[in-house]
Formats: structure tokens, C-alpha cells, sequence
């Protein structure tokens, strides 16, 4: 039996909270956004990856447009630099399926599927409180409203976590990430590079290191053109030096580390190409301890941070919406719906914490020779970074179960 008919109230309306509102609104709910900025959250136009199986799930369900451009690849290419020089290598070529998106056309899209729920932009919410009732109480500055279900979707710093969570703070990592976008002028007399990432997606590696880049759809006002175009999208992990520097030049240190340490077709990129984005930040990690205490739940970022290297915080932000549809379906009441959802949930944010975690040692802090490797050692040296664990980056025997929707679990 369905529980329908409650009210919801959903803190942040980005990813996750346009996507939880759509699982509220499918599953019978009458829903209320709340999203802090009045800006163009479009605007936020880096790259994101997605599984393919989640890609086609969400169309099919209905949270995404089957028209959202889409940048598909099959294949992960590992390259590094020749030691004697500045010419690359490449040591590994993995099966990797993978959907990069335009994160603004992903907005976008679960934007518009949103489209019949009450969305008020530019009203942040100032605190949410547990009523004596069971109720959810959101206040703003236009005043209180109370629900049956409030979700935070707000992000790092959410407001309904510090209820659920008080004191929670995120792990440093040490290292930083640079994630940009990058004109496809920048290949201008390079083909070949331009070539191998119409079929793929390139890891860059280097000493206490590395780079990934990949295609993403161009919205039509950065690329002027008619659409079906393409950008660069990067993100780079490396330590900053110490002192740290101001945050200009943080931002700018990216170049410097290409430079340095990439082969000069890609260092060119980064170092000389035409930015549209560039951002950086020290790489966290963090999880609720549970992302669900009735009548309050957590979403997205709000539940969970994995260091990025697992490609999975809008991945785990889309299959949060879903899973929340069916546990709202599937129990008679918000508090079997809730704690169906959070047995699910919490697992997953602490699979994929874990999985970060793995990731960014074997990448990042302990890197391998990776001069010294050929194929068989990508694949051998994979198997024990993933040390049982399953990623969608990864293609081959390490294909991920979060390559798949998570099916026959508690809220299916
Ligand atoms: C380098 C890097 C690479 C990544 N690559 C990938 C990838 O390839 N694949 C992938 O799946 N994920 C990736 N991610 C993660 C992904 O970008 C995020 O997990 C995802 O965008 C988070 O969405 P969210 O909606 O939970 O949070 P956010 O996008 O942070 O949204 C929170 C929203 O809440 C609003 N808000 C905050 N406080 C309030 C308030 N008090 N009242 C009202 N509104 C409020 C904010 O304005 C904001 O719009 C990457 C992340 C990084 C850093």
C-alpha cells in the first residue's frame, strides 16, 4: 500500500532536491522546494558521469529527458608521461562505460520534470525543527510551514543534517581537486588527442597524482553554435604547495601541476586552453551516521560526501530520489518509508565513502610507478585497489553493482 498524500518539504533544489521532489511527486506527494540561490543554478556547467544503466533507468522512469544531451564512451585510457621526456604513454585501456553530462543540462532536465511542484527560489531556509507532533517544521523568512516528510537536500552544509547529526565534520583528505571546462579550441592542431576522447575517457597519471578528462554536451550559449557540440571537462588531484597560497592563486596552481607533470599535449590544455570554469577545493569526506530519522531524511551531498574519485555524489543524489519513490510506494506509513529508505541509503553512502577513500590512497597519497606498468598491471594493480569493492569506473571483472540500479534490496 502507497503512502500518498503527505506533505513534503524539500530544503535545496538542486540535484538531489529536484530529484527527491520528482520521487515525492510520482509517488503521490504534495511537494514544496526551498532553494537558497536566485541565480541560474544552470550556470554550474562542470562535468558529471553517470552509469549507463542509471542514465537509461531515469529515462525510462521519467526523471530525465531522453532529449538531455549526453557525451557516451565505452573505454578508460591510462596515460603518463615518459620519463625521459615530455611525450605520453599509454599503459592501460579498460572497458568503462560511462554517460557524461552537462551537470547545468542535468539541472535542467530534472528541472523541468519537477515542473508541477511548488519550487520558491531564492528563499533560504533558516532552521528545521521537530514538532511535538511527529511533524517537520521549515521556517523562512516568509514563515513556518509544517510537513509530514522534510527532505535535506541542501548540500555540504546542510541545515537539516546539523539537526539529525550536530558536530559532524568532514575528513580532509590533504590533497586538492581543480575541476574545470575547457574550450575544444584548446586541441586546435591536435587531433589525435581530440580523436581518443570521442571513444574515451583519459586518466592522466603522475607522481602523487592525476588528471581525468572527458567530453561533456555544450550548452548552446557557451559553444554559440546550433547544439550536439562538446567541451572539455577536467578535474586534477594534487597537493598544493606549502603555505598555501592565496585563492587566486590555489585556483591558478593547476597549470603549474600540468606543466610539470603531464605530457605536453595535455599540459597545453590546462595550462593554455580557454577556460569557461575553473574551481578548486580541498578534497573531504563525510556521512551521516543514518540518512533517515522520521519524519526528517537526507539526500545527496546532505547525506553523504565521497572524495570524487568514485565519480558517484549526483550518481548517489539520483538513486536516493528513486529509492525514495519506491519505499514510498511500497510501505503504509512515512515511518516504514523512511526507515526502509534509510537502511538502504546509509549503506551506500558508507560503501561508497569507503570506496573514495581506496581510491584516492592508491591515486593520490601512494601512487605506483606508473611508468613502469602495461595493461596486465592496470588491471592487477585495479583488482587490488578495489579490493573487492565494485566501481563503474573500472570496467571489466571490477564492473560495479552501482553500474546497475539498486534492485531487490529494502526499497525495492
Ligand atoms: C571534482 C568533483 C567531481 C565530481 N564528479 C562527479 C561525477 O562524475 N559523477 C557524480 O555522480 N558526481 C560527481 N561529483 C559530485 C556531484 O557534483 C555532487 O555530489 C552533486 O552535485 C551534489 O548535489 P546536491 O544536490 O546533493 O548538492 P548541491 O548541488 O550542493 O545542492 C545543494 C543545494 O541546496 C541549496 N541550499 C543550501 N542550503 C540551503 C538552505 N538553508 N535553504 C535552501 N537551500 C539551501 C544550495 O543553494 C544548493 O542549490 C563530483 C564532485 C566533485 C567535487
Amino acid at each position: 500500500m502507497a503512502v500518498s498524500g503527505v506533505r513534503m518539504g524539500v530544503v535545496g533544489g538542486s540535484i538531489a532536491g529536484c530529484a527527491m521532489a520528482i520521487a515525492g511527486a510520482r509517488a503521490g506527494a504534495d511537494v514544496t522546494v526551498y532553494e537558497r540561490s536566485d541565480g541560474e543554478l544552470q550556470d554550474r556547467g562542470l562535468g558529471i558521469v553517470i552509469p549507463p544503466a542509471l542514465h537509461e533507468e531515469l529515462v525510462t522512469a521519467g526523471y530525465l529527458d531522453a532529449s538531455m544531451d549526453t557525451a557516451p564512451v565505452g573505454t578508460r585510457v591510462w596515460l603518463t608521461r615518459k620519463p625521459d621526456g615530455r611525450t605520453a604513454h599509454e599503459f592501460g585501456r579498460q572497458p568503462s562505460a560511462v554517460v557524461p553530462c552537462n551537470w547545468g543540462m542535468l539541472w535542467r532536465s530534472l528541472r523541468a520534470r519537477a515542473g508541477d511542484v511548488r519550487y520558491h527560489r531564492g528563499l533560504p531556509v533558516t532552521s528545521v525543527e521537530r514538532e511535538p507532533s511527529g511533524r517537520a517544521l521549515i521556517r523562512t523568512a516568509a514563515g513556518a510551514e509544517s510537513y509530514d516528510i522534510v527532505v535535506g537536500a541542501d548540500g555540504h552544509q546542510s541545515v537539516t543534517r546539523r539537526l539529525l547529526a550536530p558536530g559532524l565534520r568532514p575528513t580532509p583528505a590533504g590533497y586538492t581537486v581543480w575541476r574545470g571546462t575547457v574550450a575544444l579550441s584548446a586541441f586546435a592542431g591536435r587531433p589525435e588527442q581530440l580523436e581518443l576522447l570521442r571513444g574515451a575517457w583519459v586518466t592522466v597519471t603522475f607522481e602523487r597524482g592525476h588528471g581525468v578528462f572527458y567530453l561533456i554536451p555544450s550548452a548552446r550559449k557557451e559553444s554559440g553554435g546550433a547544439g550536439g557540440e562538446r567541451l572539455l571537462a577536467y578535474a586534477v588531484y594534487g597537493f598544493l604547495p606549502a603555505p598555501a597560497a592565496g585563492r587566486r592563486e590555489e585556483a591558478a596552481y593547476v597549470r603549474t601541476l600540468a606543466d610539470e607533470h603531464f605530457p605536453a599535449e595535455w599540459a597545453d590544455v590546462v595550462a593554455r586552453g580557454k577556460h569557461l570554469s575553473l574551481v578548486c577545493h580541498p578534497v573531504t569526506d563525510f556521512q551521516a551516521p543514518r540518512s533517515a530519522s522520521p519524519p526528517f531524511l537526507l539526500a545527496g551531498d546532505a547525506a553523504a560526501i565521497t572524495r570524487p574519485h568514485t565519480a558517484s555524489g549526483a550518481v548517489k543524489a539520483l538513486q536516493d530520489a528513486l529509492c525514495l519513490e519506491r519505499a514510498l510506494r511500497d510501505s503504509t506509513s512515512t515511518d516504514e518509508a523512511l526507515r526502509r529508505y534509510a537502511d538502504e541509503r546509509t549503506a551506500e553512502g558508507a560503501r561508497l565513502v569507503e570506496l573514495g577513500r581506496r581510491l584516492g590512497h592508491a591515486q593520490v597519497e601512494r601512487t605506483p610507478e606508473w611508468h613502469t606498468m602495461g595493461p596486465a598491471d592496470v588491471d592487477t594493480w585495479s583488482r587490488a585497489v578495489l579490493g573487492g569493492a565494485t566501481s563503474y569506473l573500472f570496467g571489466g571483472p571490477h564492473r560495479g553493482a552501482d553500474a546497475e540500479p539498486p534492485r531487490g534490496s529494502a526499497c525495492s
